[in-house]
């Protein structure tokens, strides 16, 4: 082939030997796109439409050995690296312009262990195929609550879901994961061997190496389960949320909830006059018998006359994928940011609510996550996660549909959270964290009390920082 225009690591621009690229090729298992190959356009597509990205090659990896291929010709090339697992990360990182993309995407492969309640899932699966193959056996492991998102990204970063406060964090029921390190070299990492490499990528991110496999911790859900989601006019809010945090404080773990401000979509599976109206919704699953749940959830239905209710028993797999509709890829533009909330007081909820009933434009969620329960029992140094003392998380997941209104809904977002800052414990969780513009600040303050153990740590597994396009930790040596 011809020699590619490349960039560098250090986003300089240089020339690739074609040679090279043939003989990285001729080994090489999976897929090698350049960009006149046929299938480049569709595959390069990420989730988030603000980014249109051209990776001077895409390589679809197989499995290990692809893996540890594309790690190593990166390396000795100097490329500038992109990790895509599931493609989400509204931060564009999963690609990149002119450097390599290591895909993952055709590593699906999930086997359950139904004896030991376990799963291995190549780090290319995705929450729904996860749940795919778990569901068969009765089980789950915690992961979020979109089915497209990546299981890569999504636990790496800590992965919060609907089984938060019965089982944790997805990297709560992490026991092992396969790497692939900067070196080429395969390693797995568990609570007892390379036990400070598991220690970093339970939150850190991808900043340690390239995931080929996670193992997880299974739990009994399902199939079926309840949901609850009544959505009041937004003009009840500041007396509603109060009574959604007092319900929540002696609510059972098998109960995991979040309020939302949203918009009611036009669809015709909701009555025409609601379309249109801001909404708050009350959302929460219960994974316990269906008997309970009902019972359990029922005052969550009646703190007003709701406008919608759509709550009821569901199947676990209708409710981890009811979101995906309103959350397509490459159409929508996303910008989802956050912070921790230190409470959720009388001024913390005036702070939000003028906010969030006025969004610029109709489909921007605000989320306000419940915590508590088992994600909170790990003490803050056990894993490289942090927030999870905080009893809120507070989310604007900004989702809009014409470029030219960018500006105002990043700036709105952006002084949203602004507003937010008295309120605050000063954390954000790394996986809303926009376009992580502010770079090592946002890090620093994300990782907190965390953060110069993971620079050790990144000093000793990624000294030349080849893995930089993620919530990076900048290494000093
Ligand atoms: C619509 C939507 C819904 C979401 N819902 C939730 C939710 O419910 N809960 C929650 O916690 N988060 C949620 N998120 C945030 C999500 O966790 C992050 O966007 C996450 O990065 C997505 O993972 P991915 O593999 O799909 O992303 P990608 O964009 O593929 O990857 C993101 C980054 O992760 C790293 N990475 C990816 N794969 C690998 C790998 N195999 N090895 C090493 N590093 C890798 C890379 O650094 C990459 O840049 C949501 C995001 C969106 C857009």
């Amino acid at each position: 082939m011809q020699d590619l225009k490349v960039t560098t690591k250090m986003a300089t621009s240089t020339n690739l030997s074609g040679a090279i690229v043939d003989e990285f090729k001729s080994n090489f298992r999976g897929q090698v796109l350049c960009a006149d190959d046929q299938d480049y356009d569709d595959v390069r597509i990420i989730w988030n439409g603000m980014h249109d990205k051209k990776p001077a090659l895409i390589v679809r990896c197989t499995g290990v050995a692809d893996v540890i291929d594309a790690v190593n010709f990166s390396r000795k090339n100097n490329l500038l690296v992109a990790v895509r697992g599931g493609g989400h990360n509204v931060a564009g990182s999963a690609s990149c312009d002119g450097g390599i993309m290591i895909d993952l995407s055709l590593m699906k492969g999930i086997r359950v262990n139904q004896k030991t309640c376990t799963v291995h899932a190549q780090g290319g699966a995705t929450w729904g195929d996860l749940d795919r193959e778990t569901q068969v056996f009765g089980l789950a492991a915690p992961g979020g609550v979109v089915s497209t998102t990546g299981i890569a990204g999504l636990t790496l970063g800590g992965g919060l879901g609907w089984l938060r406060r019965k089982h944790g964090l997805s990297i709560d029921n992490l026991i092992s994961v396969d790497i692939v390190t900067a070196d080429g070299k395969f390693h797995t990492a568990s609570e007892s061997e390379n036990a400070d490499l598991f220690w970093g990528v339970r939150g850190g991110g991808g900043n340690f190496g390239v995931v080929t496999s996670f193992e997880y911790r299974l739990h009994p859900v399902g199939p079926m389960v309840t949901l609850c989601a009544p959505w009041y006019p937004v003009e009840m809010a500041e007396t509603l949320i109060p009574a959604w945090r007092e319900f929540m404080k002696t609510a059972p773990e098998e109960l995991s909830s979040s309020a939302l401000f949203w918009t009611v979509p036009p669809s015709p599976h909701f009555p025409p006059e609601t379309h249109g109206k801001r909404v708050i919704i009350f959302a929460a699953v219960h994974v316990g018998a269906v008997e309970d749940g009902e019972r359990i959830t029922k005052p969550l239905r009646e703190l007003a006359t709701p406008l919608i209710d759509l709550s009821g028993p569901i199947p676990w797999t209708a409710v981890q994928s009811a979101f995906d509709p309103f959350f397509p890829k490459k159409v929508q533009l996303y910008y989802f940011k956050s912070r921790y909330l230190s409470n959720l007081n009388k001024e913390t909820i005036d702070a939000i609510v003028p906010l969030a009933c006025n969004p610029p434009a109709p489909m921007i969620l605000i989320a306000i996550w419940h915590y508590g329960g088992a994600m909170s029992r790990k003490s803050p140094d056990e894993t490289a996660f942090t927030g999870r003392e905080a009893p809120f998380l507070l989310s604007v997941d900004a989702v809009w549909n014409d470029p030219q209104e960018t500006d105002t809904v990043v700036a709105y977002a952006r002084n949203f959270l602004e507003v937010m800052e008295p309120y605050s414990t000063g954390g954000m969780y790394v996986n809303f964290a926009g376009l992580g513009e502010e770079g090592e600040a946002l890090v620093r303050s994300a990782y907190g009390a965390n953060y110069e153990k993971l620079v050790a740590l990144k000093n000793k597994y990624d000294p030349t920082n080849l893995f930089r396009l993620n919530q990076n930790i900048k290494p000093t040596v």
